[in-house]
């Protein structure tokens, strides 16, 4: 289940049943006021509920009251090791400080911050991390490295409880997938607070992102984490920010601009698949809708299992269809059919919503489809159809739930997410 408690970040809320929250780092010398700036503001356009930034320096602490000033969404100061920073990054505003309570200075020096941060009603985040447990720790880090995380954060807890302070959150971060989901399975059960969700290190955007889907996916599915951050090995921090918002979104839990669905190819394919859902993928940027486009690499399964989509294509060698919720909607050339797509796609918001349908060209990409269709193909769709239908016990695959109406308003809003405690929210 989400956290029982919430805090609020800037305006954010975090745990309690919210909404996961995204979260990314800027990567560029914090004190370096423009690079700053511009990544933030690229973060918060791909979507960064919050940002957090290295405050190693004293400039950068200096620089925070202009960043905190300017930033279009709440900023979280990263101190390690200077209480007096933390001290610093909390007078200058900072929406939330992140620190480690075990390399800080002492208890004396975490008692100090959190006074102040109780002063301010700024709330902090604690963070563990597997490579840096406190020394009491570092044995049973060996033989029980899950245990050892999960002793490090209830202590922590326990402090920051015996301050009387409970406006904080907490992460525990491991650059092991498996001890990520084990450390905060058991945390959740054993604390109210809200956590952070990561995978400390994770790598290169290639295997970072698998290795974050994997192990924040897993914890999320089973409704734990309440804010979460990619850590990818790249200067882009937007990527995270990408990555996060389609995890979350294949979890349903969050919507943030349309959904590219698209076959895998196989041996039917005729056409330069590849190249085309790319620059599908690409144009699709810049609208933020929740549309979900389909690509098919051929019509021999006809559109069937794109008849959810609000519009998709479908291609041959020489000649493609068009196609919206089920129905065909016109054929055009191969060549032009990523361009007559998006053309479709703006009617549809030129008319609010409307499917715009042209009868004879819908017509005439009809027998287009009876030609190219062939419902005795055994296709990868069909096989898998069948599984699932074997799977289940059943003779014959279930009906395919009837398409939404043209225009029916957002069919993800009235979902609940299936995702214990939460709402489902559209960024
Ligand atoms: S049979 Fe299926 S996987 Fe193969 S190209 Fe056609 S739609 Fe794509």
């Amino acid at each position: 289940m989400a956290s029982q408690r919430q805090i609020k970040v800037g305006g954010v809320e975090i745990g309690g049943g919210a909404p996961v929250a995204v979260q990314t780092m800027t990567k560029t010398e914090t004190a370096e006021m423009g690079a700053t700036m511009d990544q933030i503001r690229r973060v918060a356009e791909a979507g960064a509920d919050l940002v957090r930034v290295a405050v190693p320096r004293e400039k950068d602490a200096e620089a925070l009251k202009t960043i905190v000033r300017e930033s279009p969404i709440p900023v979280i100061a990263d101190i390690h090791f200077n209480y007096t920073l933390a001290l610093k990054a909390l007078d200058a505003g900072a929406h939330c400080v992140r620190l480690n309570p075990g390399n800080i200075g002492g208890p004396d020096k975490v008692g100090a911050v959190v006074k102040r941060a109780q002063e301010l009603g700024t709330p902090l985040r604690i963070g563990v991390n597997s490579g840096s447990l406190p020394a009491h720790l570092r044995e049973l880090e060996f033989t029980n490295p899950v245990e050892a995380l999960v002793a490090a954060a209830l202590g922590f807890v326990e402090l920051m409880e015996s301050l009387q302070f409970t406006n904080f959150k907490v992460s525990m971060k491991s650059t092991s997938v498996p001890n990520t989901i084990a450390s905060n399975r058991m945390l959740a059960e054993k604390i109210p607070y809200p956590l952070h969700l990561g995978i400390t290190e994770a790598g290169t955007k290639w295997s970072g992102s698998l290795k974050s889907a994997v192990g924040l996916g897993t914890l999320l599915a089973d409704g734990i984490g309440d804010t979460i951050r990619i850590s990818l090995s790249t200067f882009h921090a937007e990527e995270e920010v990408k990555v996060a918002w389609e995890i979350l979104k294949a979890l349903k839990l969050r919507e943030r601009g349309p959904v590219l669905i698209a076959c895998p190819t196989c041996g039917r394919l005729q056409f330069d698949m590849d190249t085309v859902v790319a620059e599908i993928e690409q144009r699709l940027e810049a609208y933020e809708d929740p549309i979900e486009v389909s690509v098919l690499g051929c019509a021999v399964n006809g559109i069937g299992e794109a008849r959810h989509a609000d519009f998709g294509i479908t291609g041959a060698k020489d000649m493609g269809m068009i196609y919206s919720r089920g129905e065909p909607l016109k054929k055009v050339p191969t060549e032009r059919l990523v361009d007559e797509l998006f053309a479709e796609i703006d009617r549809y918001y030129a008319a609010g919503k409307r499917v715009v349908r042209d009868e004879a060209d819908a017509a005439a990409a009809r027998a287009w489809l009876a030609e190219n269709e062939d419902a005795t193909a055994m296709t990868p769709e069909r096989l898998a159809a069948l599984e699932a239908a074997a799977a289940d016990g059943e003779e014959e695959s279930p009906e395919p739930a009837a398409p939404a109406a043209a225009g029916a308003p957002g069919r993800l809003d009235e979902q609940a997410s299936p995702v214990a405690g939460r709402r489902f929210t559209r960024a």
